[in-house]
């Protein structure tokens, strides 16, 4: 008899892989945690009572859906069809708050008390606080010491909005090592927190639950492409990647439309071979990073290589299991911008559309030039936040 062949997936399989990528290569303290939202994060999800609370509070609260916008006078510029998923218009300023909303809801039904977050630039923190306000839960977001001193704006929102944030102190006191301190906090207080991490990153089941919060992008994505242009499908996605929430939500729901190219966009940071950059899968190689396996960089000797990008979101050393496994796979297209080509898009996107892009998503736009897309192709690009959080650099440039 013939062999079925299995139908490939670029989704997680039972065991919390994409290909070899992912897991859950956790401290045995960690285990039970993960073990519980393992267990229950589908069944949660697929409860119709979290499905509507989910759907009214991205409604009605978050402000979904957001627009899919055709910019006319870049797609002149570019000669192809650009259009813009505007997720810079949710609540708060970026897409970061469909996956806390998410895990909010998920952590009220887990019965816990209490909820640690990570944060680097400040952006997961507020999203995270946000939602712990608007739930009554306690919250505790760890943020290094210099990235406190150097993000005073976003600490400030967070008091307002209750959330204690507190210092990461040691190594080089940024998001890396608040990450540590989170899952030391999580670790001592297992039974009443909950975990909040910001990004498509961690032990398994995280890369997935993350990814089908921000999944709604690409679900919104679709029927709004069919309004306009009768299409279902564009032939291109574009998306930042840092940890790559933002870009896996886009490429969710086109992740087995082999025609739809997708394409993410890297922090290059001084330049590929400056030694000051965050392009991972240019410069990383397979390893095991905040409890999964995935690309990194790293030394001879497999010690983390500090990343470096003009953009605090992107400024991380590793990406998402699945994403290096769409890098792996050749299903994704792994592009990147540096600093001054960010900066360059962040301004023509300003001065083209009137729209002023937050620093992550304008490395993305850089690339528009680069996809060879032609005038009868769809291009979406999702502008993943808005660029008031970044106007002290932006200032930097105008003279
Ligand atoms: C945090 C952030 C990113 C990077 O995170 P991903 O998980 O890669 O999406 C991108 N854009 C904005 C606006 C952000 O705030």
């Amino acid at each position: 008899m013939e062999a079925i062949a299995e139908k490939k997936s670029y989704q997680v399989d039972s065991r919390g892989y994409y290909g070899n990528f992912g897991g859950a290569f956790i401290p045995e303290m960690l285990y039970p945690n993960v073990e519980e939202l393992r267990e229950n994060y589908l069944s949660i999800i697929a409860e119709p009572s979290f499905q509507k609370e989910y759907n009214d509070l991205l409604r009605n609260y978050v402000g979904r859906p957001t627009p899919l916008y055709r910019a006319n006078r870049l797609s002149e510029k570019y000669k192809t069809n650009i259009f813009l998923k505007r997720e810079d218009l949710c609540h708060t300023g970026a897409h970061k708050v469909n996956n806390t909303i998410g895990q909010i809801l998920m952590a009220k039904r887990l019965g816990k008390k209490r909820v640690v977050a990570e944060t680097g630039a400040g952006q997961h923190g507020v999203a995270t606080a946000t939602v712990c306000a608007l739930m009554d839960i306690e919250c505790i977001v760890y943020m290094g010491e210099l990235d406190i001193e150097r993000q005073a704006p976003n600490v400030a929102r967070m008091k307002m909005l209750g959330a204690e944030v507190r210092p990461a102190t040691c190594g080089s006191r940024t998001l890396k090592d608040a990450t540590n301190e989170a899952m030391r906090h999580w670790i001592n207080n297992p039974v009443d927190t909950h975990y909040i991490i910001g990004s498509v990153v961690g032990p398994h089941p995280y890369p997935d639950m993350v990814a089908r919060f921000q999944a709604i992008i690409s679900e919104e994505m679709r029927w709004q492409l069919k309004e306009q242009t009768g299409k279902e499908t564009p032939d291109y996605v574009v998306a930042c990647v840092g940890g790559g929430s933002n870009a896996a939500g886009s490429f969710y729901h086109f992740l087995d439309d082999e025609n739809v190219k997708l394409v993410a966009v890297e922090a290059a940071g001084q330049g590929l071979t400056s030694g000051h950059s965050a392009a991972t899968t240019a410069l990383g190689k397979p390893g095991v990073l905040h409890g999964s396996r995935t690309i990194l960089m790293q030394t001879e000797d497999g010690q983390v290589v500090e990343p470096f990008s003009i953009s605090a979101g992107l400024d991380y050393p590793g990406i998402g299991p699945q994403h290096a496994y769409l890098y792996d796979s050749g299903r994704g297209i792994f592009m990147s911008a540096t600093d001054e080509e960010a900066v360059q898009a962040a301004f023509e996107l300003t001065r083209f559309e009137g729209i002023i892009p937050a620093l992550e998503s304008s490395h993305a736009l850089a690339v528009l030039g680069q996809l060879g897309a032609s005038e009868n192709e769809n291009v979406i690009l999702n502008l993943s936040g808005r660029g008031d959080k970044d106007m002290a650099t932006y200032m930097k440039y105008i003279d």
